[in-house]
């Protein structure tokens, strides 16, 4: 398997785990990369920072923004050749499938 950049198409279905940090909460999904067949996981940033507007503590948002989960591949093996700039991975670009609603519901499951 070698290192390629290439947009994986479709949806790939990981789970989805909740992680709540600092007020804010984390999305985890773990699975296995379709192109390289490694596991990996990717952790999104979901919600607000429980810190109030104005708080001087701009947002580190990292929410993709209108339901499109996407990650690059993250697997731990050394795909070759791989570009200086890359640090884990294939080069394969995967869209997830969505979270369940309960997992990305505030509140929701506790
Ligand atoms: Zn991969
Ligand atoms: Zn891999």
């Amino acid at each position: 398997m070698q290192y390629r950049e290439q947009p994986y198409p479709g949806d790939v279905t990981f789970s989805w785990t909740r992680h709540e940090s600092d007020g804010r909460v984390l999305l985890e999904a773990s699975g296995q990369c379709p192109v390289c067949g490694c596991a990996m996981s990717h952790t999104f940033t979901h919600g607000q920072s429980a810190i109030p507007k104005g708080g001087g503590f701009l947002g580190r948002r990292e929410d993709p923004g209108s339901g499109v989960w996407q990650t690059r591949c993250r697997c731990d093996s050394y795909h070759f050749p791989r570009p200086a700039e890359a640090t884990d991975g294939c080069g394969a670009w995967l869209r997830l499938a969505d979270p369940p609603a309960a997992i990305t519901t505030p509140d929701g499951g506790s």
